[in-house]
């Protein structure tokens, strides 16, 4: 089986300030082709690190107001003391990505997706982004610090108006801590009130289309939604890591990617490798993310024994209608 097009609808690309993960271009743009792939939408890193004229600046920003404590709990004060970015938060960083993959030399057809943060930005900064037709913009609400209730409706309705999809981090965490004031318990909390069954909620009522991530962590009751409803589709990587993290699956399976494929909709699934998360080896374990790079998840698909028509769905038709590429 040979696919002429694959579209991988989700990777990063940058370093983050909370992870050894750094997505070079470079070693994308190879390791991609390698595969198969034709296709990338591309987004910063979830918290993103750069470096301008040799000083580093981490995209976070200051806690004025009780709802953004957990974040300042979790970032420590060796994170906070760049906190430069309490307006428009990513700008930089979108600005700079968007950029290098528009002058970067490679026969894979590159998507730029902006990082948003909808508490942060300003709405004349978003609705400028979305003017220049993104196939998608990005809500990471783990490492923006909000949930899909703190997001403003105002929000909702230029992203409505303008037609254009959210690529949203779904998580869960089946973990009870116990003590408040801990950055293990501001991690469980951010994680559980950015369930998918949270994000579809919000979109259902405000009409608008949701890429959800991490195959809504096996979730019966958002599977059955993604399934019933045209407002979203599902992304199943990284399949690799999702698989070493049973706690923050609803439903721990065996084996992820075949329950996953059994339960949602071959018209709902999308390939997506969330390079350079593909690791295959715990976060906890990895002394060097890039040592640990999986890109095996194209086989394991083709392992399924999937027909030529659902592995075109999942690695590429249900994305180019999804995305309108
Ligand atoms: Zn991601």
């Amino acid at each position: 089986m040979i696919n002429k097009r694959i579209i991988d609808a989700h990777s990063h690309i940058g370093r983050d300030s909370f992870h050894a993960f750094v997505g070079e271009i470079k070693e994308y743009a190879e390791k991609a082709s390698t595969i198969g792939i034709t296709d990338s939408l591309v987004m910063p890193a979830p918290s993103p690190k750069i470096n301008i004229n040799n000083e580093i600046i981490n995209c976070l920003w200051k806690y004025n107001f009780s709802k953004q404590e957990f974040m300042f709990n979790f970032l420590g004060a060796e994170y906070s003391k760049n906190s430069k970015a309490c307006f428009n938060p990513y700008a930089l960083a979108n600005f700079m990505l968007k950029r290098e993959i528009l002058n970067y030399p490679s026969a894979i057809h590159f998507y730029f997706v902006p990082l948003v943060h909808p508490l942060f930005d300003s709405l004349e900064y978003i609705e400028k982004l979305l003017m220049e037709k993104p196939k998608a913009v990005k809500i990471h609400g783990i490492a923006s610090g909000l949930s899909p209730e703190e997001t403003p409706i105002e929000f909702f309705k230029l992203i409505k108006q303008y037609d254009i999809p959210l690529i949203v981090h779904t998580d869960y965490d089946s973990n009870q801590i116990v003590n408040p004031s801990s950055n293990a318990w501001a991690l469980n909390y951010l994680r559980n009130v950015n369930t998918p069954s949270k994000w579809i909620t919000f979109a259902i009522k405000m009409g608008i289309r949701i890429y959800l991530t991490h195959g809504v962590r096996l979730d019966h009751n958002s599977i059955h939604l993604v399934n019933t409803t045209d407002l979203f589709v599902v992304g199943i990587g990284p399949d690799s890591l999702i698989s070493l993290e049973p706690d923050r699956l609803y439903y721990p399976p065996s084996n992820y990617l075949k329950v996953l494929c059994d339960s949602v909709s071959i018209d709902k699934l999308c390939f997506d490798l969330d390079y350079p998360w593909n690791v295959n080896k715990p976060i906890s374990k990895l002394t060097d993310a890039r040592l640990d790079l999986d890109f095996g998840s194209i086989e394991r698909l083709k392992s399924l024994g999937l027909t030529q028509n659902e592995m075109d769905k999942i690695l590429w038709k249900n994305s180019a209608r999804f995305f309108k590429i």
